[in-house]
C-alpha cells in the first residue's frame, strides 16, 4: 500500500538485524503490506541462533534449538513477502529522510528503519584473550563445544548464559569449571539446581581469570581469588566467556541517542530519538534479554512503523515527534 513512490532500492521499511526482534518485525511489517527488507548482518539469526536449546519460548514445551527457531521465523517472514537478504550494513544516514542504508554491495533508501542489531558478548579484556580466539577462547559453546571431547574447559561468568552453556558443555568435556567472581550465581534457580546435580561441573568461587595461557592452543589460565588475593593456575583446553553483552550500536553512534552503556534509548512505543527510526530487541533492552521480549518489541516496532508511514502519507517528514 505504500509502494507507489518507491524506486527499486527504496523501501517502506528496512530492518537491520536477523535475531528474533528483527524477524518478528519482518513478519509484522510484511503482513501489514509494507515493502519490507531485512538485512541480516554477517550471519542469520543473531545470538539466539547459537543457543543449543531454548526452553522458555512459549509454544515449544520440549524446547527448540536456536537455529531451528530462526529458520521457522524466517520462513514466516518470507511467507508475508518480507525480503531477507544476507548482507552487512556498513553505514547509515539517519539525518536525512528517506534514510540511507549502505552495505558492501548495495545502497538503499528507506522511509522507516527498525534497528534490531542485538548485542554481542562482552570480552574479558585480559592478556591472552584476543590471541587465543579460535584457538581455545570462545564465546559460543554451541559452535565450538564439540572440539572439547573429554577435555577440561572453563566457563567464565555466573549468569544464565554461563550456566546454560556450562551445562551444554558437559555433553563433551570431562570437566567444566565455572569461574565466578562472587560466591553466588546470578543464574535462575532452575539452572543452578541442574548445575548442583551435575558432577562434571565444578565451581571456582570468588575468582577471576587474569590471563589466558597457551602456546599454539590454550592450556590453562591464571586465576585470582578476590577474597584471599591468592593467585593460581588452572589447567584447561578451552575458555568460554559469558560475562554479559554489549549493544551493537557502533553504526548509529553520533546520530541517535544512546544511554551511557551504549544501548539505544527507546520509549514505550519503540521510538528512538529520530522520527521514523525504531529499535527492538537486545540493542535497546538492558533488563530482560530474552527471545520473548525481543519478539514483543519487534512486533511493536513494526506496528509503530506502520502507523508512522500511514501518517507520513498526509504530511511532510516531521522534524520532531
Ligand atoms: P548477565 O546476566 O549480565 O551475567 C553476566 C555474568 O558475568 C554475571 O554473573 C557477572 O557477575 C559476570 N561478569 C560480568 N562482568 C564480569 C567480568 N568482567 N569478569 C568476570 N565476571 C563478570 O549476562 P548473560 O548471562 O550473558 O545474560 C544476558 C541476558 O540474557 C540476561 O538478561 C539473561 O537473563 C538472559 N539470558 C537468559 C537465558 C534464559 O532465560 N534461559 C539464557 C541466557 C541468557 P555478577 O553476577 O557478579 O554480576
Amino acid at each position: 500500500m505504500y509502494q507507489q513512490n518507491n524506486t527499486p532500492n527504496q523501501r517502506d521499511v528496512i530492518i537491520i538485524g536477523s535475531g528474533p526482534a528483527g524477524l518478528t518485525a519482518a513478519i509484522y511489517a510484511g503482513r501489514a503490506g509494507l515493502d519490507t527488507l531485512l538485512l541480516t548482518g554477517l550471519f542469520m539469526g543473531g545470538q539466539a541462533a547459537t543457543t543449543d536449546r531454548i526452553e522458555n519460548y512459549p509454544g515449544f514445551p520440549q524446547g527448540i534449538s536456536g537455529d531451528k527457531l530462526t529458520d521457522l521465523m524466517r520462513e514466516q517472514a518470507e511467507r508475508f513477502n518480507a525480503e531477507v537478504v544476507i548482507d552487512q550494513v556498513t553505514e547509515v544516514d539517519l539525518l536525512t529522510h528517506p534514510f540511507g542504508v549502505k552495505t558492501a554491495s548495495e545502497q538503499y533508501q528507506s522511509r522507516a528503519l527498525i534497528i534490531a542489531t542485538g548485542a554481542s558478548p562482552h570480552k574479558l579484556g585480559i592478556p591472552g584473550e584476543e590471541k587465543f580466539i579460535g584457538r581455545g577462547v570462545s564465546f559460543c559453546a554451541t559452535c565450538d563445544g564439540f572440539f572439547y571431547q573429554d577435555k577440561a574447559v572453563i566457563v567464565v561468568g555466573g549468569g544464565n548464559s554461563a550456566v546454560e552453556e556450562a551445562l551444554f558443555l558437559t555433553k563433551f568435556a570431562s570437566t567444566v569449571y565455572i569461574v565466578h567472581r562472587r560466591d553466588r550465581l546470578r543464574a535462575d534457580d532452575i539452572l543452578q539446581k541442574r548445575v548442583r546435580g551435575n558432577e562434571r561441573i565444578k565451581i571456582v568461587w570468588d575468582s577471576i581469570v587474569t590471563e589466558v595461557l597457551g602456546d599454539s592452543q590454550v592450556n590453562g589460565v591464571h586465576l585470582k581469588n578476590l577474597k584471599t588475593g591468592q593467585v593460581s593456575t588452572l589447567t584447561a583446553n578451552g575458555v568460554f566467556v559469558y560475562i554479559g553483552n554489549v549493544a551493537n550500536t557502533q553504526l548509529f553512534a553520533g546520530q541517535i541517542e544512546l544511554d551511557e552503556q551504549g544501548y539505544v534509548i527507546t520509549d514505550a512505543r519503540q521510538r528512538t530519538s529520530i522520527n521514523g527510526v525504531f529499535a527492538a530487541g537486545d540493542v535497546q533492552e538492558r533488563i530482560l534479554q530474552q527471545v520473548v521480549t525481543a519478539c514483543g518489541t519487534g512486533a511493536r516496532a513494526a506496528v509503530e512503523t506502520e502507523r508512522f508511514l500511514a501518517e507520513l502519507e498526509d504530511r511532510a517528514y516531521p522534524e520532531r515527534t
